[in-house]
C-alpha cells in the first residue's frame, strides 16, 4: 500500500511545528505530526483562563533571540509586541523586603550597599573586567581579590544558592555551570532580563503562531495521539500504523520513552504551576519575582506585564515549585539535569536511535539538552536544511 505520508513528526512544539513547516512548504512533503497534548504548541502554549487572563499553562515563555533567521521565519507566523522582561530577586530585609534587578547588575549593587561602598566596588569590578561584561557567579567567587569575593558571596548567598538548591536540589557548585552561567553578574545599569537583539511576545499569544506554523495542506495534525501507540520502532525498520515506515521521522519526545526506558529513565526535574487570580489591575512589581532566599516555590510570574493583556481589576499570578521527575502518569519532565552519568545515559538511547535510517531526535526533551525556543527553532531549520538539500 502506498504511503499516505513522507514524513512523520511526533510533537507539535517549536521542534515539531518549524520542521512540519519546513518539509511541507520546502520540501514539498506530506506530513503527518503527532501531539500527545490535546493542543498544539508544547510547553509554549498559551491560553486564557474563566478570568479571561492569557496565561501560560506550562511556564512563562519570553521570547528572545540574536539568530536573524530564526526572528525572520517566526514573524512570518506572528506580528510581535515589543517586550522586554525584568526580573527582580525578592528578599527579606529587616522588618520588610527588599527588590534587586536580576541578573545582578550595578543597580542592584547600589540598592544593596551604602553609596561609598557601592562606589568603590564598583570601580573595582570594571577596572577588573571592563564594564558590560558579564561575569559567573562561579567566576567571580574565584576572585583573588577579598572585596570582590566578599562582593560575590553576597551575590551567591542572596541570589543563587538558595533558589539553585529549590530548583535543583543541588548547590550552584553541583549543577551544570553552564545553568548559572544564564544568569551572570553584569556589570551595567541595563536591568533587562535578556540582551539579545530581537525580544518580544507573540502579539495575539503563541498557540496561535504555532497554529498558523502547522497551517498547511500538506500538512495534518492529530493532537491527543501518542505516537508511541502508533508508531513501533521494529527491529531495523520503523512501523505506522502496523504498516512499514520508510520516510523521514522526526521526534520530539524524551528519548528513554522512545525505548521503554529499558535503560533507566532519564533524570528530569518537573514543576508544579499554581495559579492564583487577584481582583486587582497589577499584584506584583515586575513579570517575575524571584523569592532567591525564602519560600517554598522558585518564582512567581504575573501574565498582564508580559502578554501586555489589557483587563482591569483583575490578573492571574503563577507560583513555580520544582521536584524530582518521577514519570507518574501526568507528571511532565520540564528540566534535563545536565552531568557526565545522565549524559552518559542519554548517550545510549541516542545510539538506539540512530541505528533507525531517517529517524532523527530533535528537541528540548529528544536531545536532553536546556535549549531556549530559538535555539531549537535554529536546531530544526538546520535539521531540515540537512535533510532536504
Ligand atoms: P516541547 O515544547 O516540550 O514539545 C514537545 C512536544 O512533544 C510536547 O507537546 C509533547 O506533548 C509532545 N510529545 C512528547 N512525546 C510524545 C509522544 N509520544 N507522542 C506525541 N507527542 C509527544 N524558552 C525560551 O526561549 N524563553 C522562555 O522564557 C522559556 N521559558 C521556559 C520556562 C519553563 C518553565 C520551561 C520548562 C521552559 C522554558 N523555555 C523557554 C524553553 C522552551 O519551553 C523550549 O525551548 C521549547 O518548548 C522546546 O520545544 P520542543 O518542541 O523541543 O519541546
Ligand atoms: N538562578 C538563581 N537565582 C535567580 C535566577 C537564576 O540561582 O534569581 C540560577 C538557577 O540555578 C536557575 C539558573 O540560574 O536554574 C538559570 O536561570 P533561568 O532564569 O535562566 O532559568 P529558567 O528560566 O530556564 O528556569
Amino acid at each position: 500500500m502506498e504511503q499516505r505520508f513522507d514524513c512523520l513528526v511526533i510533537g507539535a512544539g517549536m521542534a515539531g511545528a518549524v520542521s512540519a513547516r519546513e518539509l511541507a512548504e520546502r520540501g514539498g512533503k506530506r506530513v503527518l505530526v503527532l501531539e500527545r497534548r490535546e493542543h498544539v504548541g508544547g510547553n509554549a502554549y498559551d491560553c486564557f483562563d474563566k478570568a479571561g487572563v492569557l496565561i501560560h499553562k506550562y511556564g512563562p515563555h519570553i521570547f528572545h533571540t540574536s539568530n536573524k533567521r530564526v526572528f525572520d521565519y517566526l514573524s512570518r507566523f506572528t506580528p510581535w509586541l515589543n517586550y522586554q522582561h525584568h526580573v527582580v530577586a525578592n528578599i527579606p530585609e529587616g522588618e520588610g523586603r527588599l527588590e534587586l534587578p536580576v541578573p545582578f547588575n550595578l543597580i542592584s549593587l547600589r540598592t544593596v550597599f551604602p553609596p561609598e561602598q557601592a562606589a568603590a566596588l564598583e570601580q573595582k569590578l570594571l577596572d577588573t573586567y571592563g564594564a558590560e561584561r558579564k561575569v559567573t557567579i562561579l567566576e567571580l567567587r574565584e576572585s583573588e581579590d577579598p572585596e570582590i569575593r566578599a562582593l560575590a558571596d553576597y551575590v551567591y548567598e542572596h541570589v543563587f544558592v538558595r533558589y539553585t538548591m529549590k530548583q535543583w536540589g543541588q548547590t550552584p557548585e553541583e549543577i551544570d555551570p553552564a545553568t548559572t552561567a544564564r544568569v551572570p553578574v553584569f556589570l551595567s545599569e541595563d536591568c533587562r532580563y535578556f540582551q539579545d537583539e530581537y525580544q518580544g511576545m507573540p502579539r495575539e499569544g503563541y498557540t496561535p503562531m504555532f497554529q498558523r506554523l502547522l497551517d498547511h495542506p500538506d500538512i495534518t495534525v492529530e493532537t491527543g495521539t501518542d505516537a508511541l501507540e502508533r508508531m513501533k520502532l521494529d527491529g531495523d525498520r520503523i512501523l505506522l500504523d502496523g504498516e512499514p515506515f520508510t520516510g523521514t521521522v522526526i521526534y520530539t519526545g524524551a528519548a528513554d520513552e522512545l525505548f521503554a526506558c529499558k535503560y533507566g529513565r532519564l533524570p528530569y526535574r518537573t514543576l508544579d504551576f499554581v495559579f492564583e487570580t487577584k481582583p486587582v489591575d497589577h499584584w506584583q512589581s515586575h513579570g517575575t519575582v524571584n523569592y532567591t532566599v525564602d519560600q517554598d516555590y522558585t518564582r512567581i510570574t504575573e501574565f498582564k506585564y508580559l502578554t501586555g493583556q489589557e483587563l482591569p481589576g483583575v490578573t492571574t499570578i503563577m507560583k513555580e515549585y520544582s521536584r524530582a521527575y518521577t514519570g507518574e502518569a501526568g507528571e511532565i519532565p520540564y528540566y534535563a539535569i545536565i552531568n557526565e552519568a545522565n549524559n552518559a545515559l542519554y548517550a545510549r538511547y541516542k545510539a538506539e536511535a540512530d541505528q533507525y535510517a531517517d529517524f532523527h531526535l530533535l528537541g528540548r526533551l529528544a536531545e536532553y539538552k536546556y535549549y531556549n525556543m530559538d535555539a531549537i527553532a535554529a536546531r530544526a531549520l538546520e535539521l531540515c536544511d540537512e535533510l532536504l538539500k
